[in-house]
């Protein structure tokens, strides 16, 4: 390619509402441009990565066994009524209705689709097992769609769903998929971690989420740091070791705590340790409310509460919820005198004489004890992993860092077969439903990612697999012949070799490409100039590690090859 007859639009300053670097870097290297919120186009530097992304994917979703279709975009809302999913949803659903007032949705997800044509092709257990994939565009309307690419509302995604006859092939397939995505991260140049997932309300499924480690990432790991236990923090076990009190009961007492909503407010008025107030929380699950109760140093984990009493949605009530439902103040919730079913953490058991809210404005009750003043419907791990907390594979310290879902694996069970009736008959002749799986890449997300990982402050450092370009050829003067033809027979060369190489013949001065080539972040640059042409050599740049090396104009092919080939 060359680039008087290419687009790219570069800009010197970092955009003023882009949050992360990936976001920066992305936009400012014309590779994405916001249209609306979460809505992006890539541009064609940016759909160079994005292809070639595409392209890892494919062959080892091909090598895995996984067929490839495409699925539509558009799919009506019957299909998600009898799978359940068109009322739970919730908002992150887009629906649309065409002229004849037909409710339709834009694809989140694929599972309804594809267990639908399953369902009617499928007879045998003859032909089963069979892992589709597609690469699609998805629509997501995010609560808060930020960071570019990597949380949009419309995006790309390789999403495989897996069929088979029995929950142990079906873990075969899981197994598959597991290896694939290995594979293709490792093929992208990515550092990455699999980490244990929440498989949310489904029931005995388990599932698998791959973390490109990075500080920005939305996602709290939770590792072990001696064995290999990782999960994400919303499934970390938390050991509870009973640890009861030996103190003497108080008399429970009301008393005034006068604008202390917060834990820590409450803690300076009553001048009391965190560790001694019960922070009481509301939350609705699946229309149903219940108050959870957590130590005031801890943080609520919702997912983990979700799971337990088995709900398709569950989320923190809402200010107006609070008032409707304790009749007291945001801020001063508590578990006497509610008829809220009451559900507590673990390390709430051990606990007496605590400090709560009396649903009541500016009001607390001190010398709280469970049983006597309330009565817990049932105790769980319902909070959020610590560093001090213990692993429950080997008893060693969690260390917890910060990571980007690129991808997740997930065994799905029968959820929709059942639902869908999604069946086969076995080899016995019996009528039996088909076991699912699904596997989900964020395509966009990764290239995302990998800019997370990879860049320095002159630009992005591409690893060499997905960059957009591998080498970019810089002339650094326009007007001398020599100049341009020995970058012209360079390019050339190149190109005959198979590389993937970009001749930069824009009018501009030799610096503004320099500057170019480096925010791009081609992994390598080899820059004409008058002077060392005159002296018979191009100077290369391996671009991550900005070391230049003088190459013979007779070798130079070779030598760029060899150095290519060489570098990750
Ligand atoms: P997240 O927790 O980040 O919202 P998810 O659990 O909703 O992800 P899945 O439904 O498992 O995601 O989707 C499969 C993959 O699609 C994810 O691993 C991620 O890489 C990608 N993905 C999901 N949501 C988005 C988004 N809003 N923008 C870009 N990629 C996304
Ligand atoms: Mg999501």
């Amino acid at each position: 390619m060359k680039l008087s007859n290419y687009f790219i639009d570069t800009l010197r300053e970092d955009p003023s509402d882009a949050e992360v670097i990936s976001q920066k870097l992305m936009l400012r290297a014309s590779m994405i441009k916001k249209l609306a919120s979460g809505i992006y186009t890539y541009l064609p530097l940016g759909l160079r990565v994005l292809r070639k992304v595409e392209k890892i994917v494919r062959e080892s979703m091909n090598k895995a066994g996984g067929i490839e279709l495409l699925m539509p975009a558009v799919q009506p809302a019957e299909l998600w009524q009898e799978s359940g999913r068109w009322d739970f949803y919730g908002k992150e659903l887009l629906r649309l209705k065409d002229r004849h007032n037909r409710d339709f949705c834009i694809g989140p997800t694929h599972e309804e689709i594809i267990t639908d044509i399953v369902r009617t092709s499928i007879r045998s257990y003859k032909q089963l097992p069979l892992t589709f994939y597609q690469i699609q565009t998805k629509f997501r309307d995010e609560v808060r769609p930020r960071f570019g690419i990597m949380r949009a509302r419309e995006f790309i995604m390789k999403d495989a769903y897996s069929f088979d006859v029995s929950d142990e092939a079906a873990e075969i397939s899981y197994r598959k998929m597991d290896k694939a995505y290995r594979e293709i991260f490792e093929r992208c140049g990515l550092t990455y971690k699999v980490v244990d997932a929440d498989s949310g309300a489904i029931g005995g499924s388990f599932s698998h989420e791959f973390m490109v480690t990075a500080e920005t990432g939305e996602d709290e790991i939770v590792s072990c740091n001696s064995c290999d236990y990782s999960a994400n923090i919303e499934k970390a076990t938390v050991i509870y070791n009973a640890n009861p009190s030996e103190n003497v009961k108080g008399k429970l007492e009301k008393v005034l705590t006068p604008k202390s909503h917060t834990v820590e407010e409450v803690r300076k008025f009553l001048s009391l340790k965190t560790e001694d107030i019960v922070k009481s929380m509301l939350v609705r699950c699946d229309d149903k409310f219940y108050i959870i109760l957590i130590r005031g140093d801890r943080e609520l984990n919702l997912a983990k509460f979700k799971n337990m009493i088995n709900s398709a949605t569950c989320e923190l009530a809402t200010a107006k919820e609070v008032v409707e439902v304790t009749k007291g103040d945001l801020g001063f919730t508590g578990p006497i005198g509610i008829d809220t079913p009451i559900y507590a953490d673990n390390e709430i058991k051990d606990m007496i004489n605590f400090v709560t809210g009396a649903n009541e404005k500016d009001m607390h009750y001190i010398n709280v004890n469970i049983d006597i003043d309330f009565k817990v419907e049932s105790y769980g791990d319902f909070r959020n992993a610590s560093e001090l907390d213990i692993c429950p594979k080997c008893g060693g310290k969690y260390v917890i860092t910060r990571g980007i879902e690129v991808g997740h694996i997930f065994k799905l069970g029968t959820k929709y077969s059942e639902k869908m009736k999604a069946h086969f008959i076995d080899n016995g002749g019996k009528g039996s439903k088909i076991v699912m799986g699904c596997y989900g890449i964020g395509v966009g997300r990764v290239a995302a990612a990998a800019v997370e990982q990879c860049y320095d402050d002159k630009g992005i450092l591409w690893p060499k697999a997905i960059a957009p370009f591998e080498i970019v050829i810089v002339p650094m003067s326009n007007d001398d012949e020599e100049v341009n033809n020995l970058s012209n027979k360079l390019y050339e060369d190149l190109l005959e070799k198979g590389i993937d190489v970009l001749l930069d013949d824009r009018d501009e001065r030799g610096g503004v490409k320099l500057k170019d080539a480096e925010l791009i972040g081609y992994p390598i640059y080899i820059t004409v100039g008058k002077k060392s042409v005159a002296e018979g050599y191009f100077e290369l740049t391996v671009r991550k590690e900005l070391i230049k090396h003088k190459i013979e104009i007779s070798k130079a092919v070779n030598k760029t090859v060899e150095i290519l080939d060489f570098i990750g």
